[in-house]
């Protein structure tokens, strides 16, 4: 096999790769850095879940039995549980139910192989989160975990306020002064992880990796963020909010609270 040299294009996109995933890992740290607790006793999906989930710069335990799960679920807190509902010596309903007794807050997503509506509403009515029926894609996991986490993290919360601006998570609304402003799904989500991270300095590299993920451009600038920002700002003092976004020299943005 040859191997030939990389161009200087290649090497500059390769340094810029991992100038970003450095900025992303310091700044993103506290949304992405999840830990979950994957209870499955199918090998294959347990371990392809936490290959994927583990990629994702996650932190991931296993169990494979109700007895392995219950023994860490008594030691440790979890972002989310992903539990599935049969396992070879017990219902994953009734560790649900044990964690409820107990009063945990853990995050539950219940991924289930039966289609079946009773369950559902018993997951459901019991305190899980969220409901995934089997087969399903591993981003689609992804998205409904990050879901839960966010609303865990603004306190379990449909609805956010920052002062005079007001946001819908289930609807994915935001009002200033009452009034709602029609911001697109970019412009929503940025505005979310901006106050997520309130006083708190985002990149632009950092900005466009939470938008955008794997399809950010990894070897362009970051001026789109820039654009996106100033359409936000815009439109929120326009509604009558005040402008919250100070901007970084040379680094990105920081939403605060002044
Ligand atoms: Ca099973």
């Amino acid at each position: 096999m040859v191997v030939q040299p990389l161009s200087k294009k290649e090497v500059f996109i390769i340094l810029e790769k991992m100038r970003l995933l450095q900025t992303v890992f310091k700044f993103i740290g506290d949304i992405s850095n999840m830990k979950v607790l994957i209870v499955e006793d199918e090998d294959g999906l347990r371990k392809s879940i936490d290959q994927y989930l583990t990629a994702e710069g996650n932190v991931c335990d296993c169990a494979s039995t109700y007895e392995a799960a219950s023994q860490k679920l008594a030691i440790y807190d979890y972002d989310c549980i992903l539990l599935d509902l049969t396992l070879p010596d017990g219902e994953g309903l009734e560790l649900l139910r044990n964690l409820k007794k107990r009063n945990k807050a853990d995050g539950v997503l219940i991924i289930s192989a039966r289609n079946s509506i009773d369950q559902k509403i018993e997951g459901l009515s019991l305190g899980a989160d969220d409901y995934l029926i089997k087969p399903f894609y591993l981003s689609e996991l992804n998205a409904r975990i990050m879901a839960i986490v966010r609303r865990r993290n603004f306190n379990g919360n449909d609805l956010i306020h920052f002062n005079e601006i007001e946001i819908n998570l289930i609807a994915k609304e935001i009002k200033v002064k009452n009034l709602p402003v029609y911001f697109t799904r970019k412009e929503f989500d940025l505005i979310l992880y901006f106050i997520a991270n309130k006083n708190k300095v985002i990149s632009r590299a950092a900005a466009a990796e939470h938008i955008w993920g794997d399809d950010a451009d990894m070897a362009d600038s970051f001026d789109f963020i820039y654009t996106h920002i100033k359409n936000i700002r815009k439109k929120l003092t326009d509604a009558g909010s005040k402008d919250y976004f100070n901007s970084v020299y040379g680094v990105g943005y920081k939403f605060i609270d002044a």
